[in-house]
């Protein structure tokens, strides 16, 4: 048996490297004011239909939907900002007319072509603002990404920004563009050639080189913003700017739908190749109510932590964890196995980190594995030691021993390891 196609294990000698990217996101998270939510991981099909749209790729080919036992068509989330939403409007959340900031972690499933940084279940850390309709948000969320990426040691990242105007000003460069594209219809691949009518800005991110060199000379919709638009987006690049934030305007950053706004930018790691997105994200003031809700401005993004981890890997900036601190209970024979049992359990209710043999092995072999272990002391019990009711304890980095009485081993352990 193996794991599924684009899916992978992350083992017990791997998962140290997540906890440090998790620990260090949690960290700037909570400096920021954003609280985790956590949404289930399967939700009602058209929750993603509405949520994230019809037209778009996650939705009409790489969505894991299926029919529930009970007959409702169920997906596994693509993404978590539909869910999160949905969650926001269920338990009213906007009742309190605050700015709500969340976070999430978790498991994403899109079926996809898997490759190097693409996968079919990977790994999202997304953040969601709701409520606030000021640039300074977008700068805010913006400035956070790169203030993870920074307190990672991550270097040369490109930050690349766009506005993509709104629903007073899009609809005529929209027009534009399909004016532009249609007599090079037969350039376009067959995607873009059914985006065209649909969802023509995606034709300008489109990676097929027909539709690159299709794309050239294309009008930009930053000539094409209405007043409100430009000077939301001078603002925030006046913000960023203020940050001591580097970024580059890159009109051909779109997301089709007519629920975002304003605001969309991207993180690249280029070492990356071609997956080198680490980060995407945007405005999506129509979202809330395009799923039912009043009208609220959102703004959010996600990174991609198995890209993150890549990404530190290639630039060694992930610490070994330290060991920590343990004992090793060595015992021969029935009597003696209880004493240990009942000095480990002991030993662990003080919150030391203590383990015993669980493959009968002699006692020669349980101080092998004493040391193999890297623990600073064994604790050993023998015949002599039940007839002294006292344990010889072992350091394991220079060897001396000292007996302690079975009273005391609860007392002395947490000390000498202290000290140690
Ligand atoms: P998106 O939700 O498509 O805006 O993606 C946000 C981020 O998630 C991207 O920048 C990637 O880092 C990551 N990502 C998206 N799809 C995948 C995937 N199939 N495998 C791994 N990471 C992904």
């Amino acid at each position: 048996m193996q794991a599924l196609k684009g899916t992978h294990d992350i083992l017990p000698s791997e998962v140290y490297k997540w906890d440090y990217m998790e620990s260090v996101i949690r960290d700037v998270c909570a400096r920021y004011g954003y609280k985790e939510i956590r949404t289930p991981i399967i939700e009602a099909t058209e929750l993603f239909q509405r949520g994230i749209g019809d037209s778009t790729d996650v939705v009409s080919k790489e969505m894991y939907t299926f029919l529930d036992r009970g007959n409702r068509s169920v997906t596994l989330r693509p993404e978590n900002t539909a869910s999160a939403v949905r969650a926001f409007l269920e338990h009213k959340l906007y009742a309190d007319q605050q700015v709500h900031k969340m976070f999430y972690i978790g498991s994403m499933f899109r079926y996809d072509r898997p490759q190097a940084g693409r996968y079919r279940e990977f790994h999202q850390f997304g953040l969601e603002v709701l409520g606030a309709s000021s640039p300074l948000a977008d700068a805010e969320v913006i400035a956070m990404a790169c203030e993870i990426f920074h307190k990672l040691g991550l270097k040369d990242l490109d930050l690349h920004i766009n506005s993509i105007g709104d629903k007073n000003c899009r609809p005529a460069y929209r027009q534009k563009l399909i004016d532009f594209f249609m007599p090079k219809v037969d350039q376009l691949c067959d995607d873009c050639k059914e985006r065209l009518l649909k969802n023509p800005l995606r034709i300008l991110d489109c990676k097929e080189e027909g539709c690159k060199a299709a794309s050239v000379g294309a009008p930009v919709i930053t000539d094409y913003l209405c007043e409100d638009c430009n000077t939301k987006f001078e603002a925030v690049k006046k913000y960023l700017t203020a940050l001591g934030i580097d970024y580059t305007v890159d009109p051909k950053l779109v997301r089709g739908l007519d629920y975002y706004t304003n605001t969309a930018f991207e993180i690249q790691y280029p070492p990356l190749g071609a997956q080198s997105a680490v980060c995407g994200g945007g405005r999506y003031d129509g979202l809330v109510e395009e799923m039912g809700g009043p009208s609220t401005p959102g703004i959010g993004f996600a990174i991609g932590l198995e890209r993150l981890l890549l990404a530190l890997e290639m630039q060694n900036l992930i610490p070994v964890p330290q060991s920590a601190h343990k004992v090793y209970i060595a015992s021969l024979g029935q009597d003696a196995v209880i004493e240990g049992i009942k000095i480990q359990h002991l030993l662990r209710s003080e919150g030391v980190i203590a383990e015993m043999d669980l493959q009968d092995k002699s006692l020669k072999g349980q101080m092998k594995q004493a040391g193999k272990s890297k623990a600073d002391f064994a604790i050993i019990i023998g015949s002599n030691e039940l007839e002294e009711k006292a344990v010889t304890v072992k350091n394991m980095n220079n060897g001396e021993q000292k007996q302690v009485p079975f009273d005391n081993v609860a007392e002395y352990i947490p000390s000498a390891l202290k000290n140690n």
